[in-house]
């Protein structure tokens, strides 16, 4: 039987998408002006709550969740015009004097399904993308990150305008089985690859678009030929990076044999520096989301040999910082995505084994490289695939609106940030301004010759 409110929401949504209210400009700026106000007058409150969920420290909150959804509201703000205006295109010489357009057309009624791991980031910027695109949205937190949840329902409620769009935060996996039983005109959906493939499945009785941002294990190669302490701080920095819990977070190393030690020791110096003698005092170290998956990270620890860290404490849902070496390779450890603060530690001796090794993987959301040798990055690049690579850095890709967001292969279906969110909620539609002047089918049947390509 289906969700009789959900029914009443997608109907009432597409009653006034067809008003065209959205499609206007006026309309579009006033709401990511709204978003805009909505994050920064309650920045303080949206810090405190996602503290609470996830016991991240303040400056990787505002950047995570405050800064860059800024910056994507602010690049939407100031290229709104250019992004939405109709483009000429060139038209071949027997449509003449017909013109040929491009027109941005807003899609109808989204469906943004949001995680809970940056809760407000990954609700937020695709939905800035909905509005800038002129289309009518349901937004579904996610309720495992509750206390962000129950505050983003409030503020989003108050904020926007909620005649175009619905918001929900309590639903579980019942909710969204019952929300993929309706019709959406795009499906934008962050989460696991096991639920994106339920996703995928229920929008193709649709023939819905879809976006999914998913996930999966990102190896990390480190060559010999490195700076080894920025190496160190780099992986430390971005595999404890909210205690782990990131789609883009280094799941395992691959590591030339001959440094695995000296890689360790150096690990071991930026913990120290970076958190101190006690870990879990620090205030500079993130929480697990829940028990559940606290007990399941621990669990990970008897999947090979703990050389660094090892700690856990259900009961306050810590995982210490723990480097994991001979790893079985049939255990969750390697299996599973990790998603949280583990890293197995596989060596090799030649970059063969370890391009065999991520190509006979799904492909990874992003791949990671530590190498100044310029070969050995010509050759990462050319024989593998991957939502995205770094060459010595980690996560700050995810940072540039300039550069293309999502998977490849089981990592994803789509891209977004920048102009790209802009393009995810439209369609591309092609418009011929024909005239009512001159009889172009005779021109075109009596002069086929004259069909010619752009110049
Ligand atoms: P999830 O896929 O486990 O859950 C997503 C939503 O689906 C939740 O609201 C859940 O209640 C619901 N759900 C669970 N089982 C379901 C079912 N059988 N049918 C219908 N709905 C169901 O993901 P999550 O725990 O919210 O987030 C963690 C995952 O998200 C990780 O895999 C991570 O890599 C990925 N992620 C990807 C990105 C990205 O941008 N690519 C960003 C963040 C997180």
């Amino acid at each position: 039987m289906v969700n009789p409110n959900i029914q009443r929401i997608n109907q009432t949504l597409r009653k006034v998408f067809l008003t065209n209210k959205t499609r206007k400009i006026d309309w579009r700026y006033s709401q990511l002006k709204a978003v805009k106000k909505l994050v920064t007058e309650n920045k303080d409150e949206i810090t405190k709550a996602v503290k609470k969920d996830l016991g991240k420290p303040d400056f990787e909150i505002h950047q995570s969740e405050i800064a860059i959804i800024l910056a994507e509201v602010d690049d939407a703000i100031s290229n709104l015009e250019s992004w939405s205006k109709p483009e000429k295109v060139y038209s071949p010489i027997h449509f003449k004097p017909s013109t040929s357009h491009i027109i941005k057309d807003p899609l109808g009624v989204a469906l943004i399904i949001s995680p809970w791991n940056y809760p407000v980031n990954l609700a937020l910027v695709p939905l800035i993308g909905a509005i800038a695109g002129g289309n009518c949205a349901l937004l579904k937190l996610s309720r495992h990150s509750a206390s962000t949840g129950e505050l983003m329902f409030r503020l989003l409620n108050k904020y926007m305008d909620t005649d175009c769009f619905s918001f929900d935060y309590e639903g579980g996996a019942q909710y969204i089985t019952d929300l993929l039983e309706f019709k959406w005109d795009h499906i934008f959906f962050t989460g696991s690859v096991n639920v994106g493939r339920i996703v995928y499945q229920a929008a193709a009785k649709f023939l819905t678009p879809v976006t999914l941002e998913l996930g999966g294990k990102n190896p990390c190669i480190v060559d010999k030929n490195i700076n080894m302490k920025l190496a160190a701080k780099k992986i430390v920095w971005g595999k404890c990076w909210n205690a782990g819990q990131t789609c883009i977070g280094l799941d395992y190393l691959l590591v030339h044999k001959s440094v695995l030690d000296e890689l360790l020791e150096e690990c071991k110096a930026v913990m120290k520096e970076f958190f101190g003698e006690d870990i879990k005092a620090s205030t500079s170290y993130a929480r697990v989301i829940s028990k559940q998956h606290t007990e399941r990270l621990s669990k990970l620890f008897n999947n090979g040999k703990v050389v660094i860290g090892g700690d856990a404490d259900i009961e306050t849902n810590y995982i210490s910082p723990t480097f994991i070496v001979e790893p079985d390779l049939e255990s969750p450890l390697m299996t599973e995505e990790i998603f949280g603060p583990v890293l197995p530690i596989i060596t090799y001796e030649n970059i063969d084994e370890a391009i065999e090794f991520i190509q006979g993987r799904a492909n990874p959301l992003t791949l990671y490289l530590f190498s100044r040798d310029q070969a050995i990055q010509d050759r990462v690049l050319e024989s593998t695939q991957s939502g995205s690579v770094m060459f010595n850095d980690v996560l700050l890709h995810f940072t540039n609106p300039h550069l293309p967001f999502g998977g490849s292969g089981d990592s994803g279906i789509g891209a977004y940030h920048g102009k790209l969110t802009f393009d995810t909620f439209t369609h591309r539609r092609a418009l011929v301004k024909g005239t009512t002047n001159k009889d172009t089918s005779t021109t075109t049947t009596t002069t086929s010759t004259s069909i010619s390509s752009p110049k």
